[in-house]
């Protein structure tokens, strides 16, 4: 048995690592599991080039507590270590220094500090958060002997020969007293299924004297579409969006050149309480060469966050920082492409009025908010929004209006309220009705906000009735509204002291019909259904 000093700065890091991470010690079955299954894939890719090099029987990682002797050991059939990779590999860091580890893990926020050990490549070392004591067991495929590098994790290692049946490794985690819930299979399939679920090759934990899998996932968008079947796209959906229906819409597809990633998304059949009311960022996925890494990336804007999936990309190193992830021009990249895809998907479905109607009932209000908070999408989705109307049946667009726009008439007309059947049945719409020229009808909570930003569509203003003053006699066709009569001025100022400070002006409209009078709002300035939100909100 050899003895070795690890180089100069693993010793620091080790301390480091231990104490730095407590909080977040679970991990450390991440690392070891993602370095298992790393090591299975070089030997399949190194076994196509390398004829002396044979496939494992069966390619997958095994966990096996062992609670009587609180030992924990992680098997793979992989690539192993010869002596040498093992004392370079285990012994030394390889790829930076402690000081800058130790300097991010300082200025870190807490959250960060456990992507940070992979990202400098000192995964491995987080055994010693649960172990007092790791031994790793070798055999480098294509060669005949088997090392045992041991270490408490100390300032030292020592090297032994052993003895191993085929090229993989085991790992042998002798874990500290603190550690024993780590022995638990339950708790051990937890873990695997919230970190490593997606890693392709199996996954088993040992209970009972048997293996049980414990990721389910398979990469299923890494497989080419036709290989997919709609039950395993109905069955993936349910699993991410945590849904029970079918998914309206499925994009699969797979970007290459400038960007290389997969994305299997989901545009639910129903509308989860979670999506509209609650946390307002997007919830898809973020896997990096299949390893889960993140559902807060925002990978979609906050007006798409109804669409579910994942996105899988190799443009990004393995277990990237939250810090990193929001600096990265990759990861803005990758939003637009997403964002741009789901916005096509949408346009081609809403040609199917009766199809589009299933999904604007359900997401069409948080789909508005893009008209209000983006300006690079705005014209976009606005020609994706839908209304009720005066004079249709059923949901039209900004399009058809402007399609049916009356010969003199210059704007697209709105009427904001908090209830349809009561925007129907509105005296502000008799002068339009009688006159036959159309209003949008707005009643989601939204719709007092969004307008504002929005000034025109396809060149057309795009004007509150409750705000603009109306020349009807521009407009051809339809019965004039009701004139008004030549000398109302006594009346007009009658009610102007009566109200007194209630109201900024009284005025003659030839906008009613049947009703003797109606509110209207200044043209500049918040319009009727935004002052009623204000004075609701207390202002
Ligand atoms: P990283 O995985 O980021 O390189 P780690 O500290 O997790 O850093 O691992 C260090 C190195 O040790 C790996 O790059 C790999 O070469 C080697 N290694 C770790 N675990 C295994 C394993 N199970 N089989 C083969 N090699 C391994
Ligand atoms: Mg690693």
């Amino acid at each position: 048995m050899e003895r070795h000093e690890f180089g100069a700065e693993v010793g620091r890091l080790l301390d480091l690592v231990v104490h730095a991470l407590y909080s977040d010690r679970e991990i450390f079955l991440r690392e070891l599991v993602a370095n298992a299954a790393d090591a299975v894939d070089r030997r399949r890719f190194e076994a196509l080039t390398d004829q002396f090099l044979t496939l494992p029987a069966e390619a997958k990682v095994r966990i096996l507590p062992d609670k009587a002797a609180r030992r924990l050991t992680i098997s793979d059939p992989g690539i192993g270590m010869s002596k040498a990779e093992l004392a370079q590999h285990l012994g030394t860091i390889a790829r930076s220094g402690t000081l800058a580890f130790a300097k991010s893990l300082a200025e870190a926020p807490a959250a960060d500090k456990p992507s940070l050990i992979g990202q400098f490549g000192v995964g491995f070392y987080s055994a010693f958060m649960v172990a007092d004591r790791v031994e790793v067991t070798s055999r480098r495929a294509g060669t005949e002997e088997a090392w045992t590098w041991a270490s408490e994790g100390k300032g030292d290692y020592t090297l032994a020969p052993a003895a191993r049946e085929d090229a993989g490794t085991d790992i042998v985690l002798h874990m500290k007293a603190d550690a024993e819930e780590f022995l638990e299979p339950f708790r051990l399939q937890a873990i695997i299924r919230k970190w490593a679920d997606h890693i392709t090759i199996p996954i088993t934990v040992a209970r009972d004297g048997k293996d049980e899998p414990a990721n389910e996932g398979t990469a299923l968008w890494r497989k080419p579409k036709a290989e997919v079947t709609e039950e395993a796209y109905s069955e993936f959906y349910r699993h991410v969006a945590h849904a029970f229906d079918q998914p309206w819409a499925t994009l699969h597809w797979r970007a290459e050149g400038a960007l290389d990633f997969s994305a299997l998304l989901f545009v639910p059949g129903m509308k989860p309480f979670q999506a509209v009311e609650g946390e307002r960022q997007s919830q898809v996925r973020l896997h990096v060469c299949r390893m889960f890494i993140t559902d807060e990336a925002g990978l979609l804007p906050p007006w798409l966050r109804f669409v579910q999936g994942v996105v899988d990309t190799e443009d990004l190193p393995l277990n990237i920082s939250r810090e990193m992830l929001q600096a990265t021009p990759v990861l803005a990249r990758i939003r637009k492409a997403v964002t741009n895809r789901v916005l096509s998907e949408l346009k081609t479905r809403a040609k199917d009025t009766e199809d589009y109607a299933r999904f604007w009932e359900n997401f069409g209000p948080v789909l508005k908010e893009g008209v209000w908070e983006d300006a690079e999408h705005r014209k976009e989705v606005a020609a994706l929004l839908r209304f009720r109307s005066s004079a249709v049946e059923g949901w039209t667009s900004l399009t058809e209006y402007v399609g049916r726009m009356k010969e003199g008439q210059e704007a697209v007309y709105i009427l904001v309220g908090d209830d349809p059947a009561a925007l129907a049945k509105s005296p502000q719409l008799e002068g339009f009705r009688a006159k036959g020229v159309e209003v949008l009808l707005l009643s989601d909570g939204i719709d007092a906000f969004w307008p504002e930003r929005l000034p025109e569509f396809e060149g057309k203003p795009i004007r509150s009735i409750t705000q603009s003053t109306i020349d009807f006699s521009k407009i051809a066709g339809g019965a004039d509204a009701g004139e008004a009569p030549a000398d109302v001025t006594g009346l007009l100022s009658l009610l102007k002291d009566a109200l007194k400070d209630e109201v900024s002006e009284v005025r003659a409209t030839d906008r009613l019909v049947e009703s003797a009078a109606v509110l209207a709002a200044p043209q500049y300035g918040p319009d009727l259904q935004m002052q009623r939100l204000m004075r609701r909100a207390g202002r």
